[in-house]
């Protein structure tokens, strides 16, 4: 019983981790409103410039579904 609620609690800690995770990476994700080119920044600057067209980008809040 105590075995399984240890690899019961392993569980949930993995898909946590796998969601925080996810949810990092969806936050430094800016996605170009002049060519649709997406890429990630990891600077916090609210305008950012796109390596694609060279513009200047102002990061939006990426809804997740
Ligand atoms: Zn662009």
């Amino acid at each position: 019983m105590a075995l399984l609620g240890v690899l019961a609690l392993l569980w949930v800690k993995q898909v946590v981790g796998q969601r925080l995770s996810e949810r990092r990476r969806h936050r430094y994700r800016v996605v170009c409103s002049v060519c649709g080119q997406v890429f990630h920044d990891p600077a916090r600057e609210m305008v950012v410039t796109c390596p694609a067209c060279g513009r200047h980008v102002e990061r939006q809040e990426v809804l997740d579904i």
